[in-house]
């Protein structure tokens, strides 16, 4: 009986010539490059076309240099990218570039806006990025102290807070999306709504303001939750919440809940819309609205 040839044992990835193929009888690649070759496939573009390609790089739109050779666009970008080449066929005059690039720094949008009027910033920002950060970085201290006023403290506190340069609401706002990966609501306390049912009456709460929702809204601090859950709460409700109020407890370094409602009310008297009705902070987009922040109030 007649078996089939066994593979012989170095047989390489067909694009890296490095790595094993896959285990598979039909593979050509290693998983790594199976992988980068699905997301980045490569152009197919033949040297007669290349050469057909290279003087008209820059002379007319690549749409129009794909029709004219003969191959999709994205051939030509892939080849493009291969070739590490460039294909503009209406280049921004480098002067002006620079001079966008280096008012951006300083001034950001609004200042190229004044002085080029004609100009589309962002097609030069986005694209040629030779400029200093207009915000810094998040540090390890600061993305902490974010997190102890996540759901407690508004965003504009916080941006003020923080006074990092040229970053308002918005970037507590990015911060969550971004690095926390997760809404900022739940991670000192659970809403009044859903605290009522496991909560016995008189459970202290603070009334907080989130940007997203138009009043203000009443939340149980998890330090406080568990020191007033309902005896006959399942023990999966006990147990969660227990484990909320422990890293509350090391997250703010006190399993104090008073030490929290004051850390709210410190912030928002300091930083916030309403606690200094008469000051007027720079770069302050958002009104005062209605309701004000506070602490203390009782379920
Ligand atoms: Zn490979």
């Amino acid at each position: 009986m007649d078996h089939p040839v066994a593979r012989p044992p170095a047989f390489l990835c067909a694009e890296c010539q490095v790595e094993p193929k896959c285990n598979h009888p039909n593979a050509k690649y290693c998983h790594g490059c199976r992988e980068r070759l699905r997301r980045q496939p490569r152009s197919r573009v033949t040297p007669g076309q290349a050469a057909h390609l290279r003087p008209l790089l820059g002379t007319l739109p690549k749409r129009d240099i794909a029709r004219r050779v003969g191959i999709s666009l994205a051939a030509l970008t892939r080849w493009l990218r291969e070739e590490g080449l460039h294909s503009d066929s209406k280049p921004y005059d480098p002067a002006l570039v620079a001079a966008v690039l280096r008012v951006y720094e300083h001034g950001g949008t609004p200042a190229v806006r004044q002085l080029f009027p004609g100009v589309r910033v962002r097609s030069i920002v986005e694209r040629y990025k030779d400029f200093q950060p207009r915000q810094i970085r998040w540090t390890g201290p600061q993305t902490i102290e974010a997190a102890r006023m996540a759901g407690l403290v508004t965003h504009t506190a916080q941006a003020r807070y923080f006074g990092r340069p040229g970053a308002w609401e918005g970037s507590i706002k990015s911060l969550w999306i971004k690095r926390f990966q997760c809404p900022p609501r739940d991670v000192n306390g659970l809403g009044v709504s859903l605290a009522w049912w496991i909560a016995t009456p008189g459970t202290p709460a603070v009334v907080v303001k989130h940007s997203t929702a138009p009043s203000a809204v009443a939340k149980v601090l998890w330090l406080d939750l568990v020191q007033h859950l309902r005896p006959d709460v399942p023990d999966w409700v006990r147990d969660a919440v227990q484990v909320l109020a422990r890293f509350q407890t090391w997250l703010h370094g006190t399993d104090d809940p008073a030490a929290i409602r004051a850390m709210i009310q410190e912030r928002e008297a300091q930083y916030g819309e309403y606690g200094r009705p008469g000051q007027q902070w720079r770069g302050t987009r958002r009104p005062a609205r209605g309701h004000g922040a506070g602490a203390g109030e009782s379920v």
